[in-house]
């Protein structure tokens, strides 16, 4: 049998991996990293080998269904079409175009069919009614470099493969191969680091594999960051040890800052945080003393109460030490398509627009998504009575997930473009299944510009599409035709992604209409399949400068509002415990739970407690435990763990297959539970709407005893 190697990058997660594909007999029989990218030289997880799952998994959608009932019926392309464009247009005219909301899911961003494409009919459903993941995972980032650079993707990212001292908080890339900092192999990056005699320090309430390769580690009560942070950049003033740059950058709201930090002293620091005032000093001394060094937080500083101001501090710690645009310090990207410059125009909106029932402010046209069950639920002009999901989960992935997840039975119309029938999906009237990725084109648009180092890769499809059915973007292309239908329209013009890449490469930076010796377009990266290096990051300030002024605004107005909300926040009851959440390599949020691959071997989905806090309570380590908070009460079982600081427990997210109707449990897993039955809607960053999945404060005790079991039915005499 004749076998084929296809090279690829991998579009599980942020890090873009090159993978080498062989294919057999028209299947995959084998998947490892490719050695030959300029990137991730060989590397890869174990989640890459599982995409050979995903593909032959016999669970996966691949015609229209349509409800029917409590059952499903496929149907054929053009009536899917027909009715779905027909349904929600139906809606639209007897309840207004907000009567519909769309929510779209991580994986948009991975397949970039739908970012090219998913518009040609989102946009003609006319609502302001738009939620995504983002709001539950990096929207302090977006805004904050919105404020200070004036544009949200100006996001400088640590330059790893050059510092000599990483800062890490909230954060655990062991586990996560980056995120807003696309990393593949970050273990030996980490080496090199330590080679040349640069230093890591991890910040994080668990000590997480991250952690664990660190030079040091300091547990911090979850929640809390912000206050080490402002007592670093409250060091950094008292003890003169800022050098602000880059060079030539006016830097606006400067001197008001030692005056605004005063109060944020390390002694304050360490009450709320745990950490030593001491600790705080020395570790801001030595990072300003570093030849070169960046901080980077994550998951763990975006995704609680207080993300953007988290998320400021850190701009600040790398703009006040003179790290800000150097090389070894945090840097932008300069990516071959869709960079980030005073020449685009997406830069970013906070605030245009206030939502319904909360009046949350809207960030670039989305709102929080915490607030989307709320929009259905509540009744009145602009209520929500349609969903339109796209490659998402938000019932296992948004807070208080169960609320919206008894929202959806009541909806006159759920549209789901997914390949799998999920927790969310289950709830849809039509669902309309996409080829894999492996079955389409792909390059990747979103993470180049987050990358630690500058490189572009086009890969041509590793299989053959399956008769009849359709890629992302054409299914998009087919419901804006049918809709255009309605109108009495022609269909709307649609160029295939890999012609518009073509158009965006030769007029990008390194197109021959720059001047550029790399003239990419297409034909340049189909010939070279292993990706094509364009060098590492470089000081690019302040030309790429979008503020109004050209400078970098350090004092954002909302700010000082954000200094005393922090301060207002009561001290932790004795003995109160905070939820945070929990990565695992072989984990991917909600959706690779159905590969045996990925989920043989030791449990993962088991709560992480420290033994003191069990003890405390009169929980055994292994045993059942009830986890309560205002939103929900989930049982679970425990292990105990000397890696938790006391007073924080961790659940991972992504789990809770239990629900009846789905596709995403195997019979040999355990199914766990969702940490969003207890992450709350109205536990925000009250400034942005983010959600606030960690630091969450939830009751722990003993589950009562299983009911005993029914007696055995006697075997037959
Ligand atoms: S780290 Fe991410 S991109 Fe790399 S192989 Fe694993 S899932 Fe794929």
């Amino acid at each position: 049998m004749s076998a084929t190697i296809h090279y690829r990058a991998c579009h599980l997660c942020e890090a873009i991996c090159g993978l080498a594909i062989r294919v057999e007999g028209g299947r995959i029989a084998s998947i490892q990293g490719d050695p030959d990218d300029p990137f991730s030289h060989g590397y890869i997880c174990p989640k890459a080998t599982a995409i050979a799952d995903i593909q032959d998994d016999p669970d996966r959608v691949r015609r229209p269904l349509l409800r029917d009932g409590d059952t499903w019926r496929e149907i054929a392309w053009d009536e899917a079409f027909a009715l779905a464009a027909s349904r929600l247009r139906d809606i639209r005219e007897q309840h207004g175009a907000d009567a519909v909301a769309i929510y779209r899911g991580n994986p948009n961003v991975h397949n970039w069919g739908l970012m090219t494409h998913a518009n040609l009919f989102l946009k003609r459903l006319g609502t302001r009614n738009h939620y995504s993941a983002t709001s539950a995972d990096q929207l302090p980032h977006h805004l904050i470099c919105l404020w200070m650079y004036g544009h949200q993707f100006l996001q400088p990212i640590p330059d790893i493969d050059r510092t000599q001292h990483l800062l890490l908080i909230g954060y655990n890339p062991m586990a996560s191969n980056g995120s807003i900092m696309t990393v593949p192999d970050f273990r030996g990056r980490l080496k090199k680091l330590h080679a040349r005699g640069g230093r890591m320090v991890v910040i994080d309430p668990r000590r997480t594999e991250t952690a664990a390769v660190a030079d040091e580690h300091h547990f911090v009560r979850p929640g809390s960051d912000a206050f080490l942070l402002l007592a670093m950049l409250h060091v950094i003033f008292d003890e003169a040890l800022a050098t602000p740059g880059p060079a030539g950058v006016r830097l606006r709201g400067l001197t008001e800052l030692p005056a605004l930090l005063a109060r944020f002293t390390p002694a304050l620091a360490e009450s709320r945080t745990g950490i030593a005032a001491t600790d705080i000093r020395r570790i801001t001394r030595e990072f300003a003393a570093a030849p070169s060094a960046a901080c980077h937080g994550r998951m763990g500083v975006s995704t609680q109460r207080f993300g953007a101001l988290c998320q400021w501090a850190i701009q600040l710690l790398n703009l006040l030490t003179g790290n800000l645009d150097r090389e070894g310090g945090t840097l932008l990207t300069h990516p071959a398509v869709m960079g980030a410059g005073p020449e685009d125009r997406q830069r970013g909106s906070f605030a245009r627009k206030r939502s319904r029932v909360r009046g949350y402010p809207d960030f670039s046209g989305e709102f929080p998504v915490a607030g989307l069950a709320e929009e259905m639920l509540t009744p009145g002009d602009g209520q929500v009575r349609a969903l339109v999901t796209v490659a998402g989960n938000p019932v296992l992935s948004t807070p208080n997930g169960a609320r919206l997840e008894a929202a959806l039975p009541a909806l006159e119309f759920m549209l789901a473009v997914d390949f799998y029938l999920n927790e969310t999906t289950r709830h849809a009237t039509l669902i309309l299944p996409p080829t894999t990725a492996l079955e389409h084109d792909h390059y990747d648009i979103a993470f180049h510009r987050f990358a630690v180092r500058n490189t572009t890769r086009y890969n041509t499809p590793v299989l053959p599409r399956p008769e009849g059915a359709l890629h992302d973007w054409e299914i998009f292309a087919g419901l804006a035709k049918a809709d255009a239908h309605l109108e009495g329209a022609s269909a709307p013009p649609v160029t295939p992604p890999a012609q518009m890449l073509d158009v965006m490469l030769q007029s990008g930076p390194y197109g021959a209409a720059a001047g550029s010796a790399h003239a990419l377009d297409l034909a340049a990266l189909e010939a070279a399949p292993h990706g094509i290096d364009l060098g590492p990051l470089r000081p690019s300030l302040p030309g790429r400068l979008c503020t109004e002024d050209g400078s970098i605004d350090c004092l954002p107005s909302a700010m000082p509002g954000e200094l005393e909300r922090l301060l207002q926040q009561p001290e932790l009851a004795p003995g109160q415990l905070l939820l945070i959440g929990r990565r695992h390599v072989r984990s991917n949020n909600s959706w690779m739970h159905n590969s045996h691959r990925l989920l043989k071997g030791p449990r993962r989905d088991q709560l992480l407690a420290h033994p003191a806090d069990l003890e405390a309570r009169g929980i055994v380590d292994g045993s059942d435990v009830l986890l309560r908070t205002r939103t929900g009460e989930v049982r679970v079982m425990v292990e105990a763990s000397t890696d938790m600081m006391p007073g924080a427990i961790s659940l991972p997210h992504g789990w809770g297959h239990d629900r009846p109707g789905t596709r995403m449990a195997t019979a040999a897993m355990h199914p766990g539970v969702s940490a969003n039955d207890l992450t709350d809607e109205l536990w925000l960053d009250e400034l942005c709407g983010n959600a606030a999945l960690n630091g969450v404060p939830v009751e722990l005790s003993p589950a009562p005893s299983n009911p005993a079991p029914p007696p055995l039915a006697p075997r037959d005499a």
